[in-house]
């Protein structure tokens, strides 16, 4: 992939960030306090009313038809000004599922209300016995007539409290090898039988679910693919799940935040950046960061042209997140180094009881990024298995 821009992508780029000033700073001035959940809706609705809410999907299914290099100067301009990427769960996750393997009565039926976000789903694979080992997973369905009736429990599922759909692995055969007999449902959640508990987290926030499913009826019509088949299906789909939670964009951003933050003068004339200890860690993030941007490009030049994401998606998420942690509690540091004395032209909102809070916040969550989307143990086995050949 070349990294020069053209004169097309340079106007391209143009485009993005006329669109992203008028867009975003719109959004942004309909909710001037932080909704969290709330401006991200409205953010996807301006996306897909400007039909850039799916660069990855075909054309033929309302994707953009970029180049490689016209995602990536999306990503990087969207990023830059803090606009937030979209939900995962439908439009990088069952939305690729559903246009790969789904029949066309399928497609025509959930592709719509995925691209214009009417309809949010959330991912049931989880469950207490099946984590890492996602095979072993026993929430069965057992046919009745033109349905299942799905009995069994998911966990860790996250936003489910808000969610209209769930796509599900249940076990629809004990015969075999355990991959051999998972097939991939697609779930209404008003369905009865479903009951979602929520889980609180260390961020003590409500962002996980217990989702327990009780003689829950399932039409055979919402099965994606053949019965018994949707380990394969499952697969692809974790590939696009792992690929997506690298996140280099929104890391530049973060770590060019800090930066700036830290090259403040504060604590009587003494500059954060000048300090060894704050230098060396900038330093080592950016530089893993910038190897990281480049694999990336590889994996997304790779992807336009109809292959992919494989097992590099693991290599993606693997230092993804480990980049992510560590700009984490390097801005968990700089809020206690400026805790002590601020002066100068700092601000109190970057500084104060907010940055504070963000920080730590962002620090908590963000130590799950290497459990979920399959731990960091289980990808370095699978970087070692396929990509290193050990
Ligand atoms: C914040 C968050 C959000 C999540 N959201 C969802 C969601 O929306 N939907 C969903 O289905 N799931 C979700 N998950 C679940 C997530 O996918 C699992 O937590 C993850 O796959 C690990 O499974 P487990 O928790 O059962 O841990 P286990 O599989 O029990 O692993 C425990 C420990 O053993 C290690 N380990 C396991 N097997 C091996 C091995 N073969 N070799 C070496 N080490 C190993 C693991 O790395 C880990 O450190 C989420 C998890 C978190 C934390």
């Amino acid at each position: 992939m070349d990294t020069n821009f053209s004169p097309a992508d340079l106007a391209f780029r143009d485009e993005v960030r006329a669109f992203l000033k008028a867009a975003w700073t719109d959004v942004l001035g309909q909710y001037p306090e932080p909704l969290g959940g709330i401006i991200d809706v409205e953010w996807q609705k301006r996306l897909y009313a400007q039909g850039w809410i799916a660069p990855n999907w075909p054309v033929e299914c309302g994707g953009t038809g970029w180049s490689a290099t016209q995602k990536y100067i999306f990503e990087t301009e969207r990023a830059a000004v803090g606009a937030p990427d979209v939900s995962p769960f439908g439009l990088k996750m069952v939305g690729p599922v559903i246009y790969t393997f789904g029949n066309e009565e399928q497609k025509k039926r959930f592709l719509p209300g995925i691209l214009n976000s009417e309809d949010w789903w959330c991912q049931g694979y989880s469950e207490p016995g099946a984590g890492s080992d996602l095979a072993s997973l026993k929430t069965k369905a057992e046919r009745d007539g033109d349905d299942y009736i799905v009995n069994g429990a998911k966990i860790w599922t996250t936003l489910a409290q808000m969610a209209d759909w769930m796509f599900c692995l249940v076990r629809t055969s004990t015969e075999g090898k355990p991959q051999q007999g998972i097939s991939f449902l697609l779930i209404d959640m008003k369905t009865p039988g479903i009951t979602v508990r929520p889980i609180y987290t260390i961020d003590e926030e409500h962002h996980l679910n217990e989702v327990i499913l009780d003689n829950v009826r399932v039409p055979v019509a919402n099965r994606i693919g053949e019965e018994n088949q949707g380990w394969t299906y499952a697969k692809s789909l974790l590939a696009h799940e792992r690929t997506a939670i690298a996140g280099v964009a929104d890391s530049k951003r973060h770590l060019a935040d800090l930066k700036q933050l830290a090259a403040a003068e504060c604590n009587g004339g003494v500059r954060a950046i000048d300090e060894p200890r704050f230098r060396h860690r900038f330093a080592d993030i950016e530089a893993e960061l910038m190897a990281l941007e480049y694999t990336e490009l590889r994996v997304l030049a790779a992807m336009a042209k109809g292959d992919g994401p494989g097992v590099e998606s693991s290599l993606l998420k693997l230092k993804g997140t480990e980049i992510q942690q560590s700009i984490a509690e390097l801005r968990l540091d700089l809020a206690a180094a400026f805790g002590a004395v601020v002066q100068g032209e700092l601000s109190s909102e970057q500084v104060g009881h907010s940055f504070g809070n963000l920080a730590r916040r962002n620090f908590l969550a963000g130590r799950a990024a290497t459990i979920y989307g399959g731990s960091d143990e289980v990808q370095k086995n699978i970087t070692a298995k396929f990509v290193l050949g050990l």
